[in-house]
């Protein structure tokens, strides 16, 4: 099908594939690779475009799994979901309901595509849970050369820590078994507190709550907190009225943030001022509420964003860096910077592999340059042994990320095995791991 200009959410990438191919079956994807390399074309499945980076661009043969979505199957007794790769992160919680499951944990929102959420590794916060990636027990994948591989701990088992976390760049996920969890609630604790104080009991506040986060922003000396518990469905559910959920995760987030980035970027000298205001305005609140509610919210404001996983310890020590690279060099900041934490994990292209993590994440509204500001703030996170989220802006290449991932070779060898024509290849993978 011929195709116009596809562009990810953030805005810094676009392109317009030689033709969009919408499969509606494994047999119809396996069809589309073997149709892309018979014309000597590229092919990348996308996801809902919600990388920041070139992650998911596809000048070829873009396959859009929108008709691939759906549970296919449920090990009741397990606790385990078979998920069309295709299936939105959005349509969990009607999906699952039926069988009292859900996730274990999830990042900040749900617009990404499960296939999409976990090829680049996307997280939550808490220092027991690992990412999205950790969840997956098995996988089906279409590969260059028209096989389909079953992989799970029975079936080709020493591909599933490549697989569960391959960027797009081992071949087309069809579909997705997750290891979910009995339904449960969350009580949602969210206050402003002194970022000093935070930052000295880093540590015990990032492993006394099942998912600790917080938001800082710069300019400002406050921390504003959200710590997360982890109910049974039969507690007491207490969830914010429809009127203050609409005002503050809304209005107050949507709406009025928009408001003040435009007029920050008008008006950069107005953003110490207006930051140390919006956080004066936040509320103290308290809520429990299914966990699919607590965990996501809707995010309109469009942005960039870089994000890197750290050795927990140096969390304290990188956000009193940026404090200072901010101040020195004059920057207004109407972004927060989020911090949250996740346990280790074995897999092997894991911003989390082999070592607890904290992740520290950098914001820019889109109609602002953010590059010098990512530029320096990225050396930062290198000086403290940072990896860069797969899916959100760095700068760094194949030669530079090598060396902080222990099985990064063991990668590259299976990408050789089942991709050594590159078909699923792009910039970004050139650049990441090498042409
Ligand atoms: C507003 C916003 C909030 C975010 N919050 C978080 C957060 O809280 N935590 C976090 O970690 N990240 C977060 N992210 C980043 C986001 O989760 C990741 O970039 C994620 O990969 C996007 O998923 P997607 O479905 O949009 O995939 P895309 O960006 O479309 O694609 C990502 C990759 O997946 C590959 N892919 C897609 N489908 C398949 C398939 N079937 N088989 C093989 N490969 C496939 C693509 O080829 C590409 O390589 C956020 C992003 C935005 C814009």
């Amino acid at each position: 099908m011929s195709s116009t200009v596809w562009r990810n959410w953030s805005r810094i990438e676009s392109v317009t594939p030689a033709r969009v191919a919408y499969p509606s079956s494994p047999d119809e994807v396996v069809q589309a690779i073997a149709a892309a390399r018979a014309d000597g074309l590229r092919v990348k499945p996308i996801g809902a475009g919600h990388s920041f980076t070139g992650i998911a661009v596809a000048p070829g043969v873009q396959l859009d799994l929108r008709n691939l979505q759906g549970v296919l199957a449920v090990d009741e007794q397990r606790h385990r979901v078979k998920l069309a790769a295709g299936t939105h992160l959005y349509r969990l919680p009607e999906l699952l309901k039926p069988h009292g499951l859900a996730l274990q944990n999830m990042g900040d929102i749900d617009a990404q595509t499960i296939a999409g959420a976990t090829s680049t590794g996307t997280h939550g916060t808490g220092h027991a849970f690992g990412g999205l990636a950790t969840q997956i027990v098995a996988l089906t994948l279409a590969t260059a050369d028209g096989r389909v591989l079953e992989i799970s701990e029975n079936s080709n088992p020493e591909l599933l820590d490549a697989a569960r976390l391959g960027l797009g760049a081992l071949g087309v996920l069809l579909d997705i078994t997750v290891q979910c969890v009995p339904a449960f609630q969350l009580q949602a604790i969210e206050k402003p507190e002194p970022l000093a104080e935070v930052l000295a009991q880093w540590e015990q506040r990032a492993l006394g709550a099942d998912h600790f986060e917080f938001y800082w922003f710069p300019h400002t000396q406050t921390a504003l907190t959200k710590t997360n518990t982890r109910l049974p469905m039969d507690a007491p559910r207490k969830p914010l009225g429809g009127f203050q959920r609409w005002m503050d995760d809304d209005f107050m987030s949507n709406t009025v943030f928009n408001w003040v980035c435009h007029v920050g970027k008008a008006a950069p000298a107005l953003t110490p001022p207006i930051n140390r205001l919006a956080q004066r305005l936040t509320n103290n609140r308290e809520f429990t509420d299914v966990s699919t509610s607590v965990f996501t919210t809707k995010r309109e404001v469009r942005f960039r964003e870089m994000e890197y996983a750290l050795p927990r310890e140096e969390v304290p020590d990188v956000l009193r860096a940026l404090d200072r690279l901010i101040t020195q060099n004059g920057w207004r900041i109407s972004f927060p910077v989020e911090v949250r934490v996740a346990a280790p994990d074995d897999i092997w292209l894991s911003t989390a592999h082999g070592r607890e993590s904290g992740y520290v994440a950098i914001h820019r509204f889109f109609k602002e340059d953010p590059h010098t500001y990512f530029r320096l703030a990225e050396q930062i996170f290198r000086a403290h042994g940072g990896r860069p989220h797969w899916g959100k802006m760095h700068y760094q290449d194949a030669s530079t990320l090598a060396p902080t991932y222990p099985r990064f070779g063991d990668f590259l060898a299976v990408r050789d095995k089942l991709d050594p024509e590159r078909v699923f290849a792009n910039d970004y993978l050139d650049r990441v791991l090498g042409a």
